[in-house]
């Protein structure tokens, strides 16, 4: 039967399940549909988050939840490497999702599991709903396409959301040799060309192992990392693997056409140096949510509308991805010796302002002092 919603929300990840919950908080008639039969991390994922990322989502940090609280050291290839001392968590992206469908939930918005989308509705060149692969239609004033970098939505809108993606692969293994399981790991260098291998231990037993890499096999840059090194790898073991692409080329060109609004992964709202996109895709899902009631107010749903109401509410955002991809496209040059020569320089601090996009020109302006850093890379950054 032909139903007439405010909004559908395809895609339970991290953004559909921020989106759907804004909707219904601000009085919305939403439904979330969701491919999988459950609410659950299909794709796998490094599962590092920051802090924040809770207080955003709305999710209590409570133990299950949160698998580990970690700090960070990232390595140079000499093996030299920048400690950062403060503290994120590795969690149980299960079970975060699972807290983030029962707060939607309770905030009103309806998930249907097991209801894959084939394509969007469209009338008259505006977007009126979806279509489900069993051949249902959903009608709704405004779709939210938060299914992911291989967005269904985005292709049948025809909303152009090329941006460049990273092949990357991850072991769950057990029993790597940490000196801390309170720590997690990231290697930079040749052995991870144009991106990098990660360590993040879930606790004293269980540790998430990836690798991205541009351009190549990523399983067998995974495989070579872990070959090489036996004082961490001897004893370990897999318990799980799996491989998918991060969209780590910034946001799409095109988010929108009149009706419907992509975001997340679909947008490629990935911080694109540390490829981290569970926070960023929340605060998209909730940007998002925000400028469709709007519009629905104003009737006004118009690509116009949305893509200019929506950049201007996710702002901070977009400027942290794009200043984080400035520093990726300078960082993807250099070789091992220059990665060496950073990691003598550079404290905690400008790791993380480089990395997440956060004033990376005072970054730019203490490398203007070094003898071969400046030009390679402070006045690129600039
Ligand atoms: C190996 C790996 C490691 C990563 N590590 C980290 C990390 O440590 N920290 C971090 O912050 N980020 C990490 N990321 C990135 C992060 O996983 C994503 O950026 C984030 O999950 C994006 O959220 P999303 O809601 O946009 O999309 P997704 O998480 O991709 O969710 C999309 C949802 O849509 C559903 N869907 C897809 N198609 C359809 C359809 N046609 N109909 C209905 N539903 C559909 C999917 O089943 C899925 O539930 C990692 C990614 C990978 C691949």
């Amino acid at each position: 039967m032909a139903e007439s919603l405010d909004a559908v929300v395809v895609g339970a990840g991290p953004g559909g399940l921020a989106a759907g919950k804004r909707l219904a908080e601000l009085g919305r008639n939403v439904v979330i549909l969701e491919a999988y039969q459950e609410i659950k991390a299909w794709k796998p994922c490094g599962e590092g988050v920051s802090k924040e990322t809770f207080q955003t989502a709305g999710v209590p940090e409570k133990a299950g939840v949160v698998s580990n609280e970690l700090n960070m050291r990232v390595y140079a290839p000499s093996g030299k490497y920048v400690e950062i001392p403060l503290h994120g968590y590795a969690i149980n992206k299960d079970l975060f999702l699972q807290e983030m469908a029962k707060i939607a939930v309770k905030a009103g918005a309806e998930i249907r599991v097991g209801e894959r989308v084939e394509s969007v509705v469209m009338e008259n060149s505006r977007i009126v709903g979806v279509k489900t692969v069993k051949g249902e239609v959903i009608r709704a004033k405004a779709v939210i396409g938060a299914d992911g970098y291989n967005s269904v939505v985005a292709k049948t809108a025809g909303i152009d959301n090329k941006t460049e993606l990273i092949p990357v692969f991850q072991y769950k293994m057990v029993g790597v040799e940490l000196d801390s399981y309170k720590t997690g790991h990231i290697y930079v260098g040749s052995m991870a060309p144009g991106g990098y291998a990660w360590i993040f231990p879930k606790d004293e037993e269980i540790a998430n192992v990836g690798i991205g890499v541009r351009p190549g096999a990523p399983k067998v840059y995974l495989d070579k990392f872990i070959k090489d090194r036996p004082e961490l790898f001897s004893k370990a073991k897999v318990i799980g693997v799996g491989g998918s692409a991060v969209p780590i080329g910034g946001m799409s060109k095109e988010i929108s056409k009149d009706g419907v609004l992509i975001i997340g992964d679909a947008a490629g709202t990935v911080i694109p140096f540390t490829g981290a996109g569970i926070h960023s895709s929340i605060a998209a899902g909730i940007k998002a949510a925000e400028t469709v009631s709007e519009g629905i107010e104003r009737g006004d749903l118009s690509k116009e509308f949305l893509e200019r109401r929506f950049l201007e509410k996710y702002d901070d955002w977009v400027k942290r991805i794009n200043d984080s991809l400035k520093a990726m496209r300078v960082f993807e040059k250099l070789g091992d010796d220059d990665l060496n020569k950073l990691a003598e320089v550079l404290d905690y601090e400008d790791v993380i302002r480089l990395a997440n996009g956060i004033d990376i020109k005072s970054v730019a302006k203490k490398l203007l002092k070094h003898p071969v850093l400046a030009a390679k890379v402070a006045k690129a950054l600039l």
